[in-house]
C-alpha cells in the first residue's frame, strides 16, 4: 500500500494542511501514483471532513482509501456516524490547530481539540446525570456558551440558554465569515443543531 502525503517542515502549511486548502487537495497526487503502480492500494489525505468529499475521490478513483488525522480527533465516530447515517451529527475538523498540533506537538502537552472537549472518553459524560433537580442559566450563545447549555441538557439539567443577539455562534459565526477560515463556520452550525435536539433547551 502507498500513502500519498506531502510537506516537510519548511512547508508546514501542506504538512498539516492550511484550512484553505479544500477537502481532498492531495488526490491529484494519489491518482498519479495510482497510475503509475496500478496494482498497488493507494491512499490519500488531507482536509477531508465531509462524507460527500470522501465518496466522491473513492467514485472518482483517485485512491482506494480515505486517511483521516485531525477528523479522527475532532470526532472519533466519524466512521460509526457516516455508517449509520448520522451525518448532522458529525463534528467536523476547523482546521485551528491549537489543541493538537499547537498543545500537543507544540508545547507538548497532552493533546486537547478546540471542538472535541473531551478527546480520551467522548461522549462518556452523558452517562453522568445530575442526581437532583438542578436549572442552569447560561448566559452568551457563542461557542462556548453553546457548549455549556448542551452539556448540561444531556446530563439532565434545566436549562436556559440567554442571547442578546438574533443568531447563535457568536465570534465564531463572524470570523468565518474570512475567506481562509470558512471551515469555522461549521462548529457554531453543529452546537446549533444540538442544541435545537434538546428539548428543554429554548
Ligand atoms: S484542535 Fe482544531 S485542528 Fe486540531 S483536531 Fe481539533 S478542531 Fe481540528
Amino acid at each position: 500500500m502507498i500513502d500519498v502525503s506531502a510537506g516537510l517542515s519548511d512547508s508546514i502549511h501542506k504538512q498539516i494542511d492550511a484550512s484553505y486548502y479544500p477537502d481532498g487537495w492531495r488526490r491529484y497526487m494519489a491518482r498519479a501514483i495510482k497510475e503509475a503502480f496500478p496494482d498497488k492500494i493507494v491512499m490519500t489525505s488531507g482536509n477531508i471532513r465531509n462524507p460527500q468529499s470522501a465518496c466522491e475521490i473513492l467514485e472518482n478513483q483517485d485512491a482506494d482509501l480515505i486517511g483521516m488525522g485531525r477528523q479522527t480527533i475532532a470526532d472519533p465516530s466519524w466512521p460509526h456516524k457516516v455508517k449509520t447515517g448520522k451525518i448532522d451529527e458529525i463534528r467536523q475538523c476547523i482546521s485551528c490547530n491549537i489543541g493538537c498540533a499547537g498543545h500537543r506537538i507544540g508545547l507538548n502537552r497532552p493533546i486537547r481539540c478546540t471542538v472535541n472537549p473531551d478527546v480520551f472518553y467522548d461522549d462518556f459524560y452523558k452517562k453522568q446525570k445530575v442526581n437532583k433537580k438542578t436549572n442552569v442559566v447560561v448566559i452568551g450563545g457563542g461557542t462556548a456558551g453553546l457548549e455549556a447549555a448542551c452539556t448540561a441538557s444531556e446530563v439532565g439539567c434545566t436549562t436556559f440558554l440567554i442571547e442578546k443577539e438574533k443568531t447563535l455562534g457568536g465570534l465564531a459565526r463572524q470570523i468565518s465569515q474570512i475567506p481562509e477560515k470558512t471551515r469555522i463556520a461549521h462548529f457554531p452550525k453543529y452546537l446549533e443543531k444540538g442544541a435545537e435536539k434538546l428539548h428543554d433547551l429554548f
